[in-house]
């Protein structure tokens, strides 16, 4: 080692002051163990080598890919050591919550600390006797300014356990050893250790087939995983027929980790090469809500994780992130995820249509949309987004998820494009040309995307995928950046399907969350902006004493004094606020909430117009290339 460190003071010496970046860049290694992994923590050591003289800056995270709000993953670090190379301590500081200094390392740092996880999901870190469930902002400490080292982490498997990895890391010298081209790669790498189940299949029907791999941590049996391992086949390839191709995965293979167990909380990522899917409930219990999240996961390998917006390229793991198009990352990704399960064959039309009305209920009637627009609650997504608040928010009367507000959006732009064209332009083709432009093409630097696009990107190729760029404008200035909806009635009946009242005559107050207890019934969330509850004055905290003279007990009495009205009728509500007594006006409307069915089931025939509409839209398209 003395040898080298000479060597280096020559290159220094003729290399001049830039010596250092210009080296061909010595990998961080990691070294992760677990010493008694049923106490939920593990040990992390680090080796950082060939430093510049200046003090080392240490983080931990405070955000994840593909989570918007801030997490403070520092608080479950414990333990901190530091030593140069010979072993000697060295002085470490705080200069804030989330950050450790470490000075006069002569060049070489060895950071060694405890941390401690016990939450099982995409975010977080989960630790006991049968797994460790890694994800890595919640886990690895970094360095600033050591963005482009290559990493080596090496995972020590407790002994006596047959704990093994899946990863998207790349492979390294031996089965539990992997590597990384740089920290953003890392950082976007979860991995499982654990004795899971394996399934693996590759797209044989496309050139230098991908390898896609199962891994899945569960107490369910093999012919439940076999199986499933068969529906996740069929999503994977009717994913790829929306695009034409798959992404060209890193080390051509893309890795499914789930683990299904009971005390896992759910939950889905998407990251480049992998997807994290966690769940309490079986594949035997929940298939199709587990295929629901295999469908929107993998469908983010192309939207999301390449073709990327700009406000989300580079990640930072120092601060929120935010983005105004999550409408587009997460809300057309929720639009699809449906879409591939009903073309794969997975679910039928009406399933599909079930899920479209209750899309199209919280975007039509939902009161956010008239205070902000799609981008807008994009831009929301750092208070919203799996964040933490103790103090009660409005968001139940003022936002509206842009999963599902971008998910309205995409069912009417895809309805719209094949109104305009007869089916012939669709939303598949305007994937696909974003897919050529923004995501195809990559970045220099494995893990980064360089052409991300922004909002007038996602505009200007609309133009020239419906070659109008009036109607693109049109479209852009007021479904997305303004609070307009679209006419699904008239756009869904092309398609021979009926968006027809729910409950026809039924009176309606309002969605109203009661809670029963000790003989009294309490509002327990927010009353609707607008709402009949709203304008009789009811609020939440509220006790709700009598409606129309007769004295309400539980909130089953609520529910029945108001059904057996008429949509008109007024009534009178007294409630108790705050221990003084308010004497309300209830004016009944007609429950406005929409159900979409099949035209053959509201006792119509599906013209052969419908019919071509429809298959164009959710039959699979099935040819390969
Ligand atoms: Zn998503």
């Amino acid at each position: 080692m003395v040898r080298r460190r000479s060597l280096l003071v020559l290159l220094l010496i003729f290399g001049g002051a830039t010596a250092f970046p210009q080296q061909a860049p010595a990998p961080v290694a990691y070294r992760v163990s677990f010493p008694e992994p049923e106490h939920r923590w593990m040990q992390v050591d680090i080796t950082f080598p060939n430093l510049p003289p200046e003090p080392l800056q240490l983080r931990m995270s405070r955000s994840s890919p593909g989570r918007y709000a801030l997490h403070e993953f520092a608080k479950n670090v414990f333990d901190v050591r530091a030593t140069d190379a010979g072993g000697r301590p060295l002085a470490v500081t705080r200069p804030n919550p989330h950050q450790w200094d470490v000075t006069g390392h002569g060049g070489t740092a060895r950071v060694a600390y405890r941390i401690f996880g016990d939450r099982v999901d995409g975010t977080y870190l989960g630790i006991d006797s049968t797994h460790a469930h890694i994800n890595m902002p919640a886990a690895v400490m970094w360095a600033r300014g050591l963005d482009d080292r290559p990493v080596t982490i090496r995972f020590q498997a407790p002994t006596g356990t047959a704990w093994r990895a899946a990863t998207q890391l790349l492979p390294g010298a031996d089965a539990m050893t992997f590597t990384a081209p740089n920290l953003q790669y890392l950082m976007d790498s979860p991995t499982e250790l654990s004795d899971f189940s394996v399934r693996t299949f590759s797209a044989a029907d496309v050139p230098n087939p991908p390898t896609f791999r199962l891994a899945v941590h569960h107490t369910g049996t093999d012919a439940e995983l076999d199986a499933f391992a068969a529906d996740v086949e069929r999503v994977v390839r009717e994913a790829r027929l929306v695009f034409g191709e798959y992404p060209a995965f890193e080390g051509n293979a893309y890795t499914f980790i789930a683990d299904y167990l009971l005390w896992a909380s759910g939950d889905a990522m998407e990251h480049r090469n992998s997807t994290i899917l966690t769940s309490a409930s079986s594949i035997r219990a929940n298939r199709l809500g587990l295929l629901g999240s295999v469908s929107h996961e993998f469908f983010h390998a192309w939207n999301a994780e390449r073709i990327r917006p700009r406000s989300l390229e580079p990640f930072n793991f120092e601060e929120a992130n935010m983005s105004g198009e999550l409408w587009f990352a997460e809300g057309f990704t929720n639009y699809y995820e449906p879409l591939v399960l009903v073309r794969a064959g997975v679910t039928g039309v009406g399933d599909f249509a079930q899920g479209m009305a209750a899309t199209i209920n919280t975007v039509v009637l939902g009161p956010g949309r008239g205070l902000r627009s799609a981008e807008e609650m994009s831009q929301l997504a750092p208070f919203v987004d799996a964040a933490t608040s103790i103090d009660r928010t409005s968001f139940d009367n003022t936002f509206i998820s842009y999963y599902t507000f971008g998910e309205a959006i995409a069912l009417g732009l895809d309805l719209t494009l094949r109104d305009r064209t007869d089916s012939r332009v669709t939303l598949d083709d305007y994937m696909r040309a974003l897919w050529q432009t923004h995501g195809r093409p990559g970045g220099r630097r494995p893990g980064y995307v360089d052409n991300a696009y922004t909002m007038a990107d996602l505009r200007s190729a609309l133009a020239a995928v419906s070659g109008d760029a009036a109607f693109a404008a049109d479209f852009f200035s007021r479904y997305i950046q303004g609070r307009e909806a679209v006419d699904y009635r008239r756009l869904l009946g092309l398609a021979g399907l009926v968006l027809r009242p729910q409950a026809p005559g039924q009176a309606f107050a309002g969605e109203l969350r009661l809670q029963d207890a000790q003989g009294r019934t309490r509002v327990a969330g927010a009353v609707p902006f607008g709402s009949p509850a709203y304008q009789a004055g009811l609020e939440r905290d509220d006790i709700i004493i009598s409606i129309g003279g007769t004295p309400v007990g539980s909130a089953g009495d609520v529910d029945r004094s108001i059904r057996q009205r008429r949509p008109g009728d007024t009534l009178p509500i007294v409630f108790e606020r705050r221990g003084q007594r308010v004497d309300g006006t209830l004016r009944l409307v007609e429950d406005p909430r929409m159900a979409l069915v099949p035209v053959e089931e509201a006792g119509q025939a599906l013209t052969a117009a419908q019919r071509r509409f429809r298959d164009s839209w959710l039959r699979s398209s099935g040819s390969s290339p």
